[in-house]
């Protein structure tokens, strides 16, 4: 504890913190905080805003509090406010550049948090407000809540919401012990820690009601227990972030620990974390809005499945108002975003029924959802799903009208992933958008490199790129040396690590969880031509590893093993280094400094993958399997591409081991597979990546033009693609504003009506058929048209309830037509109903194109508040659409 100026106080938290503390036992370390002298008050906000983080004039005038002291509290504000001495204070309270300073910081933080932005000025009938939730966040290594590319795009996303002013509400959990901490034992096993975090000395504050009263949710839960939690506020600039604590005393110590960690434990646990998330996220964000006047959200965005439980919340809020069920699932749906970060089935959150079941209905939470509709919203209704499950993504696309993957490559495995959810359709029809993901350039940036960089000349930009290259050197040098002492090794014994790495050679990164699909160890294939690599005597290469393997993942803490014993080897120690316990903090060193960012994860596994983004915007060159976002954007001036042996492409090229046909998924295939595309790599490291980086001075200026030139290509022509505001644009235009345009239309009438018309149309449905197609060629050739007659069958549904369309495009050598590039042309019903109730529907398709040409014609749900064609899974073809197509004909030359 401090004594400084007029003496002690609680942190400026008035009653609010009190209540839960009196009288029991601590749960906490008691923490107090200085009183500020009043000159320095604005130090407060400037370290409760989280801005500071991608801020660097703030942080830096945060150092100069106290430089040690800013090293000792690992750059985090609130820390260094926390144990600055009072002397220290008394003196920068008198000295009037310190103040002048301090006063043009808070200013500009003000007109940050107040000045139109983006959102502002754009047009269109944008989202009143917008709910973010995810079980995530990675904001600053000062609030450690994330394990990693999921939770650093949730972070970016905020931030960058802030920048443009978009009014999103983040909403996640705290969890007292975040994510782990990683060390390494001796013999290179990952040791896991998790050090308490105090949220006294995080920058947090409880949300309280207006009369100090903390706000507290409650989830009632099966046996009478009841799950209480506290909502804690952290402001990430013009976005508050609410984080939903369980840590209280109310509650038994089993449901205190319900938010203890990130991902641990079973499944129980993780359901509880996700009904938490979900459903106490839902009472936090009406709260927030209910006492600071915040606009309430017009779209829930939830970034994976795990806070689908969010979609329930809703549901229940409206059947209190005297929505039936299904009026409230399409209410709920129109302001509905459902985003998909994973394309590996084993990564969707599934639950056992029986435990969804007992947790919800009459006795749990929600009485007023019956637990049979709630688990219809998960099964796994398509051919191979498994009966027993509960599926959270595909309750999420239930609850959502909207939907998108994070990279173009994502979309469209996602599409064919989900596609049983639609059947009858095409997976190019499937309504599963994309949006590639971005990242936040303030935060993963240099601050040398986001001034003008590529103005410099190549020698200034070759120069900056030495000095965040040097940069790295120390902080790996000083990493290993603290991963040394962890692992037991004295000072004497660490002398060589003053030669580990070189600033002037060859830098290539590899840091990221440790999944088996990620292939830490790839680059081990071969030993002795790896060792080649690094030891080469013109063109050296050293490598910075970095990853943490999930607790349970037995596996993957193998592979690290193997990657430490190999980088422990006294013979190439000093060119290959194992950092352990990657986060936020290494990671802005290593995207810095190196110059090569690696990935090779088994195509297409990795959804997007972000890392690679960041070291661009930094000038690094990618070396990358053709995955995610680098599937997209890659081109030669940027970096390489591993090939990969997916469908057997990968042989002729550089070292490619025997050719053959399309590899599979056993044992057998995924060796050869690796070796194949292990072969590549060390052949793009020897022929292509190094040669470049070493070729010096065409111009007789010591200087890697070729090098030089990709760097700046990279920053010219990649970087504006990859920023996280680009991003969030796309999801403000492309999917936030539609879909508060659907929740607009969705009041409850309209909902019910819309649910009525859903089940009636469903009911009705196996009675719609297409019966008959006529078609009548002018002339088949460019430019003519083929008139076209179709007779269909309606049932009990009228005109208005369908479209007739006609699909018409290329067709393979099958006759299949190529969803992708279809043209729908609708036609119009003409005429009376005949005596059977058959409808005649005509209309004309231009023939536009010359080659294999094909049309069949279909009918589909039509209703103007479904966002796309296949919104039902339902569709009608002609009995056998193949000869539909050969009564055309059709063979244009
Ligand atoms: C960006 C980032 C990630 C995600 O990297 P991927 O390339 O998506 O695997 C993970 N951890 C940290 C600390 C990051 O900054």
């Amino acid at each position: 504890m401090s004594r400084i100026g007029g003496g002690l106080r609680f942190t400026g938290r008035k009653g609010c913190r009190a209540r839960y503390r009196r009288g029991v036992k601590a749960i906490r370390r008691f923490s107090v905080r200085p009183v500020l002298p009043e000159p320095l008050r604005p130090l407060s906000d400037l370290a409760r805003n989280l801005r500071w983080s991608w801020h660097p004039e703030t942080r830096e005038l945060f150092r100069s509090v106290d430089p040690d002291g800013w090293r000792a509290a690992g750059g985090d504000p609130v820390r260094l406010l926390g144990a600055v001495s009072a002397r220290r204070l008394n003196e920068l309270a008198e000295d009037r550049g310190f103040l002048r300073r301090l006063a043009v910081a808070a200013g500009d933080l003000h007109d940050y948090l107040t000045e139109p932005r983006w959102y502002q000025r754009a047009e269109g009938e944008l989202p009143a407000a917008v709910a973010y939730f995810s079980p995530e966040f990675g904001i600053t290594a000062a609030l450690p809540q994330y394990s990693g590319g999921l939770g650093i795009l949730a972070g970016d996303h905020l931030k960058a919401a802030s920048d443009l002013g978009a009014p999103l509400i983040g909403v996640g959990l705290l969890y007292r012990h975040g994510y782990f901490r990683q060390s390494l034992s001796r013999d290179g096993w990952q040791q896991e820690h998790y050090p308490v975090l105090d949220p006294d000395e995080m920058p947090l504050e409880p949300l309280c009601e207006p009369d100090g009263t903390p706000v507290r949710p409650a989830l009632r839960l099966p046996g009478g227990r009841t799950l209480h939690a506290q909502v804690w506020l952290a402001k990430v600039g013009r976005v508050p972030l609410l984080l939903l604590d369980s840590g209280v005393e109310e509650n038994a110590p089993r449901e205190r620990d319900v938010t203890d960690r990130l991902y641990g434990g079973g499944s129980e646990h993780r359901l509880l974390q996700e009904m938490l998330l979900g459903i106490g996220g839902v009472r936090a964000v009406r709260a927030y809005c209910r006492i600071t006047g915040h606009p309430e959200p017009e779209v829930f965005h939830t970034n994976e499945g795990h806070a689908g439980f969010l979609g329930l919340e809703r549901i229940r809020e409206l059947g209190e108002r005297g929505a039936p069920f299904e009026a409230a699932v399409e209410a709920v749906r129109a302001g509905t975003l459902f985003t998909t970060h994973t394309p590996v089935p084993a990564g969707i959150d599934r639950f056992d029924r029986e435990l969804v079941a007992r947790h919800f209905g009459e006795d749990g939470e929600l009485p007023g959802v019956a637990a049979e509709q709630v688990l219809q919203l998960g099964t796994e209704t398509y051919p191979g799903g498994d009966g027993g499950v509960f599926n959270m993504a595909v309750m999420g696309l239930r609850l959502a009208q909207r939907a998108n993957g994070v990279s173009t490559l994502h979309g469209s495995v996602s599409r064919e992933m989900f596609r049983g959810l639609w059947p009858g359709f095409d997976a190019a029809e499937v309504p599963i958008a994309s949006v590639t993901n971005g990242v936040h350039a303030p935060t993963w940036t240099a601050a040398e490199m986001r001034r003008p960089a590529p103005g410099t000349d190549d020698a200034g930009l070759w120069e900056l790129r030495r000095t965040l290259r040097e940069r790295l050197v120390e902080e790996v040098r000083r990493r290993l040396y603290d991963s040394w002492r962890q692992r037991g090794a004295s000072p004497a014994e660490l002398g060589w690590i003053d030669g580990v790495f070189d600033p002037d050679v060859l830098t290539v990164g590899f840091a990221r969880r440790v999944p088996a699909y990620k292939r830490l160890t790839l680059m081990l294939r071969d030993r002795e031509r790896f060792t080649r690599l690094l030891l080469h005597p013109e063109r050296p290469v050293q490598f910075v590893v970095a990853g943490k393997a999930h607790p349970a993942d037995e596996g993957g803490k193998r592979l690290i093993q193997e990657l430490v014993r190999f980088a422990d080897d006294p013979r190439v120690r000093h060119r290959i280094v194992f950092l352990p316990d990657y986060g936020m903090g290494m990671a802005q060193h290593l995207y810095t400094g190196c110059d090569v960012w690696l990935n090779n994860p088994l195509r297409p596994l990795e959804a997007c993958g972000t890392s690679g983004m960041k070291a661009a915007l930094n000038g690094g060159l990618n070396l990358s399997v053709l995955d995610g976002w680098w599937d997209e954007w890659y081109e030669p001036d940027f970096g390489w591409a591993i090939p990969t042996a997916e469908d057997g492409a990968v042989a002729g090229t550089a070292g490619g081991a025997s050719g053959g046909g399309p590899l599979g998924d056993s044992p057998a295939d995924r060796e050869r597979r690796d070796a194949m595309e292990a072969a590549a790599l060390y052949g793009l490291l020897e022929e292509q990546v190094a040669p470049c980086f070493y070729e010096r001075g065409a111009a007789g200026d010591g200087l890697p033009e070729r090098w030089i030139g990709m760097v700046r290509q990279t920053l010219t022509r990649l970087g504006p693609k990859l920023p996280a505001d680009r991003m969030v644009r796309e999801y403000v235009e492309r999917l936030y504003t539609p879909a508060a345009r659907a929740h607009r239309a969705m009041d409850t009438a309209a909902a019910e009506r819309l649910a009525e018309w859903k089940a009636r149309v469903r009911a009705g449905w196996p009675r719609v058929a297409v019966d008959h197609v006529e078609s009548v060629a002018g002339s088949v050739e460019l430019g003519g048209k083929l008139a076209l007659r179709v007779r269909v069958l309606l049932g009990d549904l009228a005109p208005g309830d369908v479209e007739v369309q006609v699909v018409a495009g290329r067709v393979d050598a099958s006759d299949t037509l190529s969803a992708a590039d279809a043209v729908r042309v609708p036609l119009k019903v003409s005429g009376e109903p005949a005596e059977d109730g058959g409808r005649l529907y005509e209309g004309l398709l231009a023939l536009d194109r010359t080659g294999p040409f094909g049309y069949t014609v279909r009918v589909l749900p039509a209703h103007p508040l479904l966002a796309g064609p296949a919104e039902l899974g339902l569709v009608a073809l002609p009995p056998d659409d193949l000869q539909a197509r050969e009564a055309a004909g059709v063979l244009l030359r």
